[in-house]
């Protein structure tokens, strides 16, 4: 069984006397700088001279520095700027800045599990990781409540790694929901294999085959795109409120019955256990750096291809006919 916290597990007390420097301003630097805030923490936003965020949090009544300026004010340095950017940025603003002591925080284990970022042996290693969009992360703080997370320390300089990141995971409300501990490995390879599996890449080509064969068989294409896409949100409301066995309470027995016996045939596990392996032996990883590297050639033609499919075409005008769109 995995190790849940909750509220009572955890203390501010780690924090107390401690800066945090959150570096970053956007979806996750924004609401997690506003929870700490909101906890009492004593917090300073760092980003770059310049760039948007820069006057965004000045608004938002935080002191504001330059990243390596926060880097060397900040006993816990919380990285929350993209992950394909952090290597650089640590490397130039970050590194030299951390003391003895020292906490070097993330919501992503990706750069530290991968080796793209090594942090001095004199400083703990820490994940802080809320599992939800930097809008959930603060809405669900305002409300009273909290996101849940995952927490795992990859390096315990302090002996004292694991208490500050149950304190970083309480003051933005994340124990309110409950915080999973894990390790650095679990977490990102857990992450990737869901985001390309499942969430980003299986539904997104499972609505895309699913519409093209219903289109490519002679079916109106706006029937198709209810079929396919529009109706995907009632299920997965469904699954998230009530779990699988819920979903089929709600359906027709035939939808059920067509649905077990119809769905395993066209999911290959096989090909998912290759997805995983390339995730696990770092193969991924390299491919991601090479192609950030060459100006994310692949990714723009993928990407590409998506905007000009017949299905945004069709979708945009029927989203605009239910009124989703101006
Ligand atoms: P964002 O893309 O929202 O980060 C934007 C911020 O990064 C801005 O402040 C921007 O500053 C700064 N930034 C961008 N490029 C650079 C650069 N080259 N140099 C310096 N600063 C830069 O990131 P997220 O909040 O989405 O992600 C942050 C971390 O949180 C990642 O590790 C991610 O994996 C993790 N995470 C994200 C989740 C999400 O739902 N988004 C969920 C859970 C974890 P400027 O305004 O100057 O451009
Ligand atoms: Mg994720």
């Amino acid at each position: 069984m995995a190790k849940i916290y909750g509220d009572e597990d955890a203390s501010l007390e780690p924090l107390e006397d401690k800066t945090v420097a959150v570096i970053g301003y956007g979806s996750q630097g924004k609401a997690q700088a506003k929870n700490l805030r909101d906890s009492g923490i004593d917090i300073i936003i760092g980003v770059r001279e310049g760039g948007p965020s820069w006057e965004r949090a000045k608004k938002d009544g935080f002191e504001v520095l330059p990243i390596s300026e926060a880097a060397e004010a900040g006993d816990v340095v919380h990285i929350l700027i993209p992950d394909e950017v952090q290597p650089q940025v640590y490397r130039e603003h970050i590194h030299d800045n951390m003391e003895k002591g020292n906490v070097l925080s993330f919501s992503h284990a990706y750069n530290i599990h991968y080796g793209l970022i090594e942090p001095p042996e004199y400083v703990d290693v820490i994940l802080v990781a809320p599992k939800g969009p930097g809008h959930m992360v603060r809405k669900l703080y305002t409300e009273g409540f909290g996101t849940p997370a995952l927490v795992a320390v990859h390096q315990d300089y302090t002996g004292e790694a694991m208490d500050l990141a149950l304190a970083m995971a309480k003051a933005m409300g994340f124990t309110r929901a409950g915080v999973i501990k894990t390790t650095f490995r679990e977490e990102v390879e857990t992450d990737l294999f869901g985001e390309q599996v499942d969430l980003v890449g299986g539904v997104l080509y499972m609505i895309l085959y699913a519409f093209e064969t219903l289109v490519e068989a002679g079916y109106q294409p706006e029937v198709a795109y209810f079929e396919t896409l529009h109706e995907l949100k009632l299920i997965v409301d469904l699954i998230y409120e009530k779990g699988l066995s819920g979903m089929l309470d709600n359906v027709s027995n035939t939808a059920e019955y067509g649905g077990l016996t119809r769905g395993k045939r066209i999911i290959d596990k096989g090909e998912m256990r290759k997805v995983l392996e390339e995730i696990q032996s770092g193969e991924f990883a390299r491919e991601w750096t090479l192609e950030n590297e060459s100006g994310r050639i692949v990714m723009k033609r993928l990407r590409e291809k998506i905007e000009n499919h017949e299905i945004e075409k069709v979708g945009e005008r029927l989203r605009k006919m239910m009124g989703f769109e101006d």
